[in-house]
């Protein structure tokens, strides 16, 4: 394999040292094949806001298992998977499940390319959506907004189709829509980015996004496949009161099973196929073992309703980061909605690409390895999230404040 890997992060290029290679997980914590045992902030990326092998996910997998894994056909589980995203989800009254983030922002960004009949999208510099082409796209230098390709491999004409913005700008975009509001399709926003480390969109910035969009017939896609039902159960749209056309779920929706959605108004939902022409289709979509997995998920979080318990969680970290750095003396700036959370290495604010891209990354190596050492598993870089699970809040905080204190104490 690539890197020894199945996606990149996880060779720990950034950090240095040899990937963890897990054999098991459970409550908080992952258990390597030489027997170490780490408090798991990483979460698979996200999904695991239950932990591991939270019982409920386990059972629902199970039972579904012995009933077969896929038809190809429709099954009760998958519409009761969608009417509980569209119960929660402010902007969702209809949605198509897909299996990954990937594929559930190029299928959103096609739906608004086909049904406003236009092909320009515009991004956010340090904005993730997944790998498809014409996503992958950086900020040009200067003037310049049209994307260039972020990989080799990625053909210049996709992501000249593609105008990347500075996050949390929005004099940026009233420039562009100004010039060229006819041409765009759609824009595409994490309204709390996450793959730049995590950096909250502003409320002025988003609610402007939404007044502009609105204003010139453009589709607003909130990329909430971090956000969704990690910030709450409605998301950061609900949290925020600021409602896209479309919305892109993924991660906690699959219960750690691959499964993602798009979903927004319904008059733009019914120009996908079979209603409509917007063609999009997948053998594995609605996957009955990720369907049980997910609503296994939901149901717990709707049951629970634990965000409180997240909120502190997330706050308890946050404070102790703070502490540990300020009695050392060292520029630590943290960023955090709900449980989620980044220890950015500057003592500047970070609100945006070019500023998260001021840290100082060898010392979020010397962090990251410090942490790994003392028993802690965090993101392997220095432009992703933390994530704080429902175990870790309620059973581990005290240890994981001792572990976070003593590594930076190191420092
Ligand atoms: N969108 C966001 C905000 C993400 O963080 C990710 C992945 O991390 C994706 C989309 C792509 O999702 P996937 O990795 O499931 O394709």
């Amino acid at each position: 394999m690539p890197g020894g890997v199945n996606s990149p992060v996880r060779a720990f290029k950034a950090v240095g040292g040899d990937p963890i290679f897990v054999a098991s997980g459970q409550g908080a914590h992952i258990l390597d094949v030489e027997g170490t045992r780490y408090l798991d902030l990483v979460a698979s990326y996200g999904p695991l806001i239950l932990g591991h092998a939270r019982a409920e996910v386990v059972d629902a997998i199970t039972r579904q298992a012995r009933l077969g894994t896929t038809y190809g056909a429709p099954t009760e589980a998958e519409t009761e998977l969608a009417e509980l995203l569209v119960r929660h989800v402010p902007s969702v009254e209809m949605v198509r499940l897909v299996s990954s983030g990937t594929e559930a922002t190029m299928s959103a960004i096609r739906l608004a390319r086909g049904a406003m009949a236009r092909d320009l999208v515009v991004k956010f510099a340090g904005g993730y959506h997944g790998h498809q082409d014409y996503l992958l796209a950086e900020a040009g230098s200067g003037m310049a907004t049209l994307g260039i390709p972020g990989s080799p491999g990625v053909p210049r004409a996709f992501t000249a189709l593609t105008a990347v913005l500075p996050y949390n700008d929005l004099e940026a975009a009233e420039r562009l829509f100004a010039e060229r509001g006819g041409e765009v399709a759609a824009v595409i926003v994490e309204p709390v980015a996450g793959n730049m480390g995590v950096v909250p969109g502003s409320r002025g910035f988003l609610s402007g996004l939404r007044r502009l969009t609105a204003a010139h017939g453009t589709v607003l896609v909130f990329d909430e496949v971090i956000s969704g039902f990690r910030v709450g159960l409605g998301g950061a749209q609900a949290l925020l009161g600021i409602t896209p056309d479309l919305t892109c779920l993924g991660k906690i929706i699959g219960g750690g099973l691959p499964l993602a959605a798009y979903g927004g108004k319904a008059g733009l939902m019914r120009h996908v196929a079979p209603e409509g022409q917007v063609y999009q289709a997948g053998t594995l979509s609605g996957n009955p073992l990720a369907t049980a997995a997910g609503l296994a998920t939901l149901r717990v979080l709707e049951r629970e309703n634990p965000y409180e318990v997240l909120e502190r969680g997330g706050a308890a970290l946050e404070n102790t980061i703070v502490a540990a750095a300020n009695s050392k003396g060292l520029g630590i700036t943290v960023n955090r909605v709900g449980s989620m959370l980044t220890p950015f290495m500057t003592p500047d604010t970070v609100a945006d690409y070019a500023s998260a891209a001021r840290s100082d990354t060898a010392m979020y190596a010397r962090l990251f390895n410090r942490l790994r050492q003392a028993g802690v598993y965090v993101a392997p870089s220095q432009f992703e999230a933390w994530f704080v699970s429902l175990p870790l809040t309620t059973e581990h905080q005290e240890a994981l404040d001792e572990f976070v204190t003593a590594a930076i104490a190191g420092l």
